[in-house]
């Protein structure tokens, strides 16, 4: 029941009203009992330092960022995670002692999500696309061990998230089925095979049963993508894992407490359908 001291937590972002973090929010406070509650709130670009100050003076206990204004909150933080400030992209702020701090939890998240299915230090990882989930995921990669490469089909920005991967190693974008069949782990960052489209990033006779596939692709939540893994014998991690762990990060920021992952699994998968 929602009373006088509950807390609000929530996100700010334009669109944002297909988000599907107030339900993995929503769930993770009704399962751990915590009298929270969790909103979206629709700041057009430009709306940060308002949205920021409004946290503060509202005593939010916790916000998610999200497109167009991860790169402006960065500016309007009062401090950052390492990974933010690597990445000069803020996904999450917790007020800390009357301070927004930032931080950035995809990659953390994509890590914890991987995890159960490979030991990536050492572990030889391709990585598709060059976007801010791309980078986030490079980065925290590196840190984690992993020798990471990096095609996407704009060179520059590929060598960009490369250095962050820390090898600085590229693939051209038309050799990149060849460079998929060679490592441990590939993992698709673009869009292709979003919403009703068939498209995949890779040819099918590219994958092998020894690797794991991941794909970001939550929507729709089985990719053809990730089916063409499944039929070579390959292990795969769909979209929905990082999803729920990023999150899942989030919270425990916000709340200290652990957060309770499978029922956030499990309302983001009925979500999705
Ligand atoms: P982004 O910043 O827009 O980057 C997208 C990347 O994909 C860019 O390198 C882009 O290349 C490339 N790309 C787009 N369309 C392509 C195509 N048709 N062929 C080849 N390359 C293409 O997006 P993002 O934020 O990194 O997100 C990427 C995907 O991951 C999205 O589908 C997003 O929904 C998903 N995602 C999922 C999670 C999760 O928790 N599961 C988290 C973050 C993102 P150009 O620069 O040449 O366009």
């Amino acid at each position: 029941v929602i009373s006088a001291s509950t807390r609000v937590a929530g996100i700010i972002g334009d669109p944002v009203r297909h988000s599907l973090s107030p339900v993995l929010h929503n769930a993770a406070f009704e399962e751990l009992g915590l009298d929270w509650v969790y909103v979206a709130f629709e700041v057009p670009a430009g709306g940060v330092p308002a949205a920021f100050a409004a946290m503060s003076t509202l005593g939010l206990g916790g916000l998610s960022v999200t497109m167009p204004h991860k790169t402006a909150a960065v500016e309007a933080c009062d401090e950052l995670s390492p990974a933010a400030a690597q990445l000069r992209s803020v996904n999450t702020v917790t007020p800390v002692e009357g301070r927004l701090r930032g931080d950035s939890t995809d990659g953390k998240g994509f890590l914890r999500a991987v995890a159960a299915e490979l030991d990536l230090s050492g572990a030889a990882v391709l990585i598709l696309g060059a976007g801010g989930a791309a980078r986030a995921i490079a980065s925290a990669l590196h840190t984690a061990g992993a020798r990471v490469q990096i095609s996407a089909r704009r060179a520059e920005q590929a060598a960009a998230a490369a250095e962050l991967a820390g090898t600085g190693e590229v693939v051209a974008w038309e050799a990149r089925n060849e460079a998929a069949h060679a490592v441990d782990l590939v993992v698709n960052a673009t869009p292709i095979g979003m919403a009703d489209s068939d498209d995949n990033p890779l040819l099918a006779s590219a994958l092998r049963a020894e690797q794991v596939v991941a794909d970001l692709v939550y929507h729709p939540l089985d990719t053809t993508f990730l089916q063409d893994a499944r039929s070579v014998g390959a292990r795969t991690v769909d979209g929905v894992a990082m999803l729920v762990h990023q999150a899942a990060l989030q919270f425990e920021l916000w709340t200290g407490r652990e957060a309770p992952v499978s029922a956030m699994h499990l309302a983001a998968r009925r979500a999705i359908g």
